[in-house]
């Protein structure tokens, strides 16, 4: 395989730890390589942000009887960037009944993806 054929095909800011190492993925031929890492773990953050990224999700869902009419929320683990909108919609039919406590489970197991959507505060009652 010729030098030649490489070609930086995206670049990837690590955010696993704070030195912020700027990460080539570069396709050469068939294979995506990748080069810029200091660290094995840079490089398996890389190779999953390129084949596979995944996002905490991060929203609101409508309470009805709460204190407030919407209470923030996270998914507990990230889950697929591909699978971020289907997760919005479902969050979106959803509404939950206060009161709610910072961390409880208001959607297990979204999706089927292995995350659970959790409460990020408090709420009481109206
Ligand atoms: S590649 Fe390693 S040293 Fe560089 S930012 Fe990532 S974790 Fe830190």
């Amino acid at each position: 395989m010729s030098e030649s054929s490489a070609s930086i095909v995206k670049v990837i800011r690590c955010i696993v730890c704070p030195t912020g190492c700027q990460i080539q993925a570069i396709s050469k031929g068939s294979d995506i390589e990748f080069e810029g890492y200091t660290c094995q773990r840079g490089l398996e953050y890389a190779q999953q942000e390129y084949f596979e990224p995944k996002r905490i999700l991060t929203t609101t869902i409508r309470v009805e009887n709460g204190f407030l009419p919407l209470i923030p929320v996270r998914t507990d683990k990230p889950i697929l960037k591909e699978k971020l909108n289907e997760a919005l919609n479902e969050i979106a039919r959803t509404q939950v009944k206060a009161p709610i406590e910072m961390g409880e489970v208001l959607i297990e197991n979204i999706l089927g993806l292995g995350s659970n959507v959790i409460a990020s505060r408090d709420l009481t009652k109206n």
